[in-house]
């Protein structure tokens, strides 16, 4: 799963809770940052081979501290508690569910890997593997990511209001998102190295954060101007 995760973000942010949407965005990814740092520091291992499935060449063979079910949930609480803490710490706005958000978005990614991934996913440990596996399936897999992004973005612009501007910002972006995933999907290319790949995430999971927050700006200027 890849950009689908992107749509727990969308879908999150409501006008109630207020979390910024760039927040959102490494709350959903925040279990591959972690698994993207171990992978580069050697702690977590990853090889990359053409074909392993249809629709990633990632074997992740060993991540048991990013993506065992038991981690997960004790990552989800960590994010939960650094949100809550960092805006009371800055008395930034937060709603009384929003650390409780936080934590549901960080989880969310575990579960939509859950479908995508093939049994590499430990319970505990680097043990009891699970996985639907529907990588091995390569449009179905494509267009579950779409449709869930899609989706998404639709609750993210019918519950938060914003300029014309904004909006039409949005969905550029998530254009942009599909396109990202097509040459994901469809593009042919040479497998990288397991450190340059997760170099590649961290690069590409960062701007895209940049671009959510830069995103929810716009249009906001024009707004407190305004007599
Ligand atoms: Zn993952």
């Amino acid at each position: 799963m890849f950009v689908g995760h992107y749509s727990v973000a969308f879908a999150c942010r409501t006008e109630r809770n207020k979390i910024p949407l760039w927040v959102l965005f490494v709350a959903v990814q925040f279990l591959d940052y972690i698994w993207a740092t171990l992978v580069l520091l050697g702690i977590e291992k990853l090889r990359v081979i053409k074909g392993f499935t249809e629709g990633s060449m990632l074997d992740s063979y060993f991540h048991p501290y990013s993506h065992s079910l038991i981690t997960a949930v004790i990552w989800s609480a960590v994010a939960a508690f650094v949100y809550k803490t960092i805006c009371g710490r800055h008395g930034c706005y937060y709603s009384k569910s929003a650390p409780l958000i936080i934590g549901l978005a960080v989880f969310s990614h575990w579960i939509l890997d859950l479908v995508a991934h093939p049994r590499d996913l430990p319970i505990y440990d680097n043990a009891a593997k699970v996985g639907f596996g529907l990588w091995n399936y390569r449009d179905p897999e494509f267009a579950l990511e779409i449709a869930l992004l899609a989706g998404g973005i639709a609750l993210y612009l019918t519950r938060n209001a914003m300029p014309a501007i904004r909006k039409g910002a949005v969905i550029a972006f998530g254009i942009a998102l599909v396109i990202v995933q097509i040459g994901d999907t469809y593009v042919p290319r040479t497998p990288l190295s397991d450190k340059a790949t997760v170099m590649g995430v961290w690069i590409f999971y960062t701007l895209f954060v940049i671009v959510a927050f830069a995103v929810e700006k716009i249009g906001r200027r024009r707004q407190t101007n305004a007599p």
